[in-house]
């Protein structure tokens, strides 16, 4: 807490948890990723934060969680094996009964005997019966607690890919995204484009109205990139209060056309406080758009469109700016 009130950080769950990991020691990348800013005498700030917490920390959980299911199937598994297991040895001997009923029958000079071998035979029936019955039951227990494990293992799943603040898909979901939309461009030869988003002035948004508006601002403009986007593309929660954008099959004019129409609509959207629904002003974006060159990486592509949106910033903010073709390298 300390640390979180002496670098000026918003006191949120998210930023409480990478704090308590880095004293407490529990992640080494936390540690390396705060101690190299604090050596770098850097600023620490809230969004920097919440790129530890979601890059180490809210994986983290979600893994322990599948963890979790994996050691429950693992037991369940291991159960069924032994029900099987007795089963076989059953019904061994069963069949081991009655091939002795089949003998001894032909050998039976008297009722008693064949009294004797038909009572065993029903006794030795009735048990196969209760072990069959026992093993339906097991059999109907394990299918139930598979179903729910597969239930929570895809809620984790899909939990996993998504930013817990606005439901677009998460930084982590994103690089995939980036990454198979490279493979794809480069198998059929099509552009795709990506598109930078940043909240202008966001910080000043944050200080005057706090941290919830803040939240609903975050809220609105990816409900607004949400809306404004068609099936394939796809929209995700880069950082803090950065979004970012692949359009598959798409090249920069269009690109830049459809970063236009976003920052217009968000433009027009009032932000109210929903306490006391008071119009609390209009919040712009900057975008950085840019067109993929066959063979770039992941990382080139998100520095142009960045250098664009730096652009974009420095050219006076609520603007799209396109980034040069040209090879960083
Ligand atoms: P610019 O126009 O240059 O982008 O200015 P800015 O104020 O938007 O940029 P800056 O990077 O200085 O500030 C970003 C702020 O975003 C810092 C932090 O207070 C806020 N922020 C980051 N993540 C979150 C979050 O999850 N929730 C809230 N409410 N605020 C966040
Ligand atoms: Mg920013
Ligand atoms: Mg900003």
């Amino acid at each position: 807490m300390h640390a979180i009130l002496s670098y000026g950080l918003l006191p949120t769950p998210p930023i409480f948890e990478v704090w308590f990991s880095y004293y407490a020691r529990t992640h080494t990348e936390v540690v390396r990723s705060i101690d190299s800013v604090l050596d770098k005498k850097q600023d620490l700030t809230d969004a920097f934060c919440m790129d530890i917490y979601l890059r180490y920390l809210s994986d983290y959980r979600n893994e322990e969680k599948v963890r979790h299911a994996g050691t429950q199937i693992q037991e369940t598994l291991h159960d069924f094996v032994g029900l099987v297991d007795n089963v076989k040895v059953a019904t061994a001997d069963y069949n081991k009964t009655l091939e002795d009923v089949n003998e001894n029958i032909t050998l039976a000079k008297t009722p008693e005997d064949i009294q004797k071998i038909v009572t065993k035979a029903s006794s030795k029936t009735k048990g196969m019966l209760e072990q069959n019955r026992k093993l339906e039951e097991q059999l109907e227990k394990s299918k139930l607690l598979m179903d729910e494990l597969k239930k929570d293992l895809e809620t984790v799943r899909r939990e996993a890919m998504t930013d817990g603040l606005t439901g677009l898909a998460n930084r982590k979901s994103f690089d995939r995204e980036l990454q198979d939309s490279i493979l794809k461009s480069q198998e059929c030869g099509k552009p795709f484009t990506l598109l930078m988003v940043d909240i202008d002035h966001f910080k000043s948004f944050n200080d005057n109205f706090g941290h919830m508006v803040g939240d609903q601002v975050l809220r609105l403009v990816a409900r607004t990139l949400k809306d404004g986007l068609k099936g394939r593309d796809v929209a995700a929660r880069y950082g803090g209060e950065e979004f970012a954008i692949i359009l598959p099959e798409t090249e920069l004019n269009a690109g830049m056309a459809v970063g236009n129409s976003l920052r217009k609509t968000i433009s027009t959207k009032d932000v109210i406080n929903r306490s006391t629904g008071e119009i609390l002003g209009r919040i712009t974006i900057s975008v950085g758009v840019a067109e993929f060159v066959f063979d770039e990486s992941t990382e080139d592509i998100i520095e142009r469109a960045d250098n664009a949106l730096y652009t974009a910033k420095h050219n006076g903010r609520n603007q799209v700016a396109a980034a040069p073709a040209s090879r960083l390298k």
